[in-house]
């Protein structure tokens, strides 16, 4: 299997990111990937620090590695593809609108998806005709997504095209600041890249919906899924969504082996 490791060079690499990078290559040939469409935070000295952690681990990747900020003319043709399908509308909400939209009829909370809010349909009637906006955000229309299925873990999983309607809704596919996503940019290189098997870390697991639905609107393979579990502090508390998660780096300077490390993770998954 061809799996990937897709960092992004925004900070230090914590213990999630060891974990992640040890599945990646478990399971499968692992290429790297530094996605770095968020240019505004990132850095090539954290780029260099990646490559230089997992090296101190023992890892090894295929060259040139694929970066994302390189990758901007496929994420514009596949976008083109997706307007001319009239898929695409652009929305110009901001948080605030969609918060006070999507509150307003109802006396219930508002509905959480992946990209939390589902958004309340606002702009669906904007124009969808001629060139496609630039420097806009641009939803996907969920109506435009059919019945999905995928294998996550060698089980077989399904999503209706009505509940993704209903659970995830438009979400946004290009960023006004960006001219990308993450759910656009992370489908469009794992096909171009041959990755057969994702794995990666069980907070992203709600994002596969939408990866599949990218998938079969572009005609894309859709590759098996392994989510993994993440790494937890003693509290059992996840370390991947804490900004205290200690670096790899603050290991190695403390005088941690890679082995040692390795072999603690593998044991228990607990943060030493
Ligand atoms: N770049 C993402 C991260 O740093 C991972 C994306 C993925 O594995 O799909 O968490
Ligand atoms: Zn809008």
């Amino acid at each position: 299997m061809i799996t990937r490791f897709a960092p992004s060079p925004t900070g230090p690499l914590h213990l999630g990111h060891a974990w992640a990078a040890m599945v990646a290559d478990d399971l499968g040939k692992m290429l790297l990937r530094i996605e770095d469409i968020d240019q505004s935070r990132a850095r090539p000295e954290w780029e260099a620090a990646i490559y230089d952690d997992l090296h101190w681990m023992g890892l090894d990747w295929p060259t040139p590695v694929m970066r994302q900020s390189d990758r901007l003319t496929s994420y514009t043709a596949a976008l083109d593809r997706l307007w001319d399908a009239g898929a695409l509308y652009r929305c110009t909400c901001n948080r605030r609108d969609i918060q006070t939209a999507a509150s307003a009829p109802q006396e219930n909370a508002p509905l959480l998806g992946p990209d939390g809010i589902v958004y309340p349909g606002t702009c669906r009637g904007a124009s969808r005709t001629g060139p496609r906006p630039d420097g806009m955000a641009l939803r996907l229309d969920a109506d435009a997504v059919p019945n999905l299925s995928w294998t996550e873990r060698g089980n077989p999983r399904s999503m209706s095209a009505d509940t993704f309607v209903r659970s995830i809704g438009d979400i946004v596919i290009a960023r006004r600041e960006m001219g990308t996503s993450y759910h656009l940019a992370v489908t469009i290189d794992d096909a171009a890249q041959g990755i057969d098997l994702v794995t990666r870390g069980e907070d992203l697991a709600e994002a596969t919906p939408i990866h599949v639905a990218l998938q079969r609107l572009l005609d894309l393979p859709t590759p098996t899924y392994h989510h993994h579990d993440l790494v937890r502090d003693a509290d059992g508390r996840r370390l991947a969504k804490r900004d205290d998660a200690r670096s790899i780096a603050s290991y190695r300077s403390s005088g941690w082996l890679a082995g040692d490390l390795i072999a603690h993770l593998r044991r228990s998954r607990i943060a030493p």
